[in-house]
């Protein structure tokens, strides 16, 4: 499994170049698209199609191949493969065909977007693209914002305008977001705002709605009121062991929730009578 670059052709490892170079040959998802990224780097390798509609033929293939004792590397369109992309069931057939699977790391929009944006979280979840009817979309969403952690998204310039609506319909307006888009490439823009200043950003010029993108949503800031039950036990209990801060510290590490919160409510938890030590 090989990472590809998102849009700069350098971004690609030295390990990466290596491996398609040595392999016997490549599963591609386009083979069109693979064909310029591996002229770009002076590869002739041979390229087998592996996309999203011939996946589990293609992992036959792949299969014969490996038991004629011979190498094929996967690559995807863009960034790291079976992240929203072809991949995963290539390779659990691979792996339940006894063959070992090696991931060469690289390039991913989602490490690339938290990386520059500067929304501390403890956590994130990363839920690809949210659907595409505005109904099914809002549910989702409403399932998700009680969630502590950075919510993590993908969306394609035509829909852009549509999914921060319904984010912004669905979630408080003053956590921040965090609109990554072009990353890697010329046009490369992360721009953080708060979620209610967010469609008027996208009104304010034609560009800031091209292009691709990494959608970062902050997490719920008070997730310990919204489903207490957990985390508030986590809490009890190691307020009864250790000081205040060292057990928010841990309770932070063991629910993914902000120390903030948690120190909030540990404090609750103090002055209603708890008997953690001072
Ligand atoms: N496998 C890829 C990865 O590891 O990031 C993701 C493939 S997914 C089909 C394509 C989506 O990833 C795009 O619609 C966009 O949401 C995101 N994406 C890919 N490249 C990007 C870039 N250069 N800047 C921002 N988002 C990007």
């Amino acid at each position: 499994m090989v990472a590809t670059p998102i849009g700069n052709l350098r971004d690609i490892t030295l390990r990466a170049i290596d491996t398609l170079k040595s392999v016997d040959a490549i599963a591609a998802e386009d083979t069109r698209v693979s064909r310029k990224l591996l002229a770009h780097l002076g590869i002739q390798t041979n390229l087998i199609s592996a996309h999203e509609h011939n996946e589990r033929e293609a992992a036959q293939k792949l299969v014969t191949l490996l038991s004629q004792g011979k190498s094929v590397a996967l690559i995807s369109d863009a960034g790291t493969p079976a992240i929203s992309d072809p991949g995963a069931i290539v390779v659990a057939h691979v792996r339940a065909a006894g063959f070992r699977v090696v991931s060469i790391p690289g390039a991913s929009a989602i490490t690339t977007a938290i990386a520059a944006a500067g929304l501390q979280s403890e956590s994130f979840c990363f839920h690809g693209f949210l659907p595409v009817r505005k109904g099914e979309r809002e549910k989702m969403l409403a399932a998700l914002k009680a969630q502590p952690g950075l919510q993590v998204f993908y969306e394609a310039p035509h829909r852009i305008v549509e999914c921060i609506a319904s984010i912004v319909a669905v979630f408080e307006g003053d956590r921040r977001i965090g609109i990554a888009r072009e990353l890697t490439k010329l046009f490369e823009q992360v721009h953080v705002c708060r979620l209610d200043e967010a469609l008027a950003w996208l009104e304010q010029s034609e560009n800031h709605r091209r292009g691709e993108f990494v959608l970062l949503v902050e997490g719920c800031a008070d997730a310990v009121e919204q489903d207490d039950s957990g985390p508030q036990h986590v809490l009890e209990i190691l307020l009864q062991e250790l000081p205040l801060k060292q057990a928010v510290g841990l309770a932070a590490e063991i629910t993914g929730i902000k120390k903030n919160a948690l120190y909030e409510k540990a404090l609750k938890l103090k002055n209603e009578g708890g008997d953690e030590k001072k």
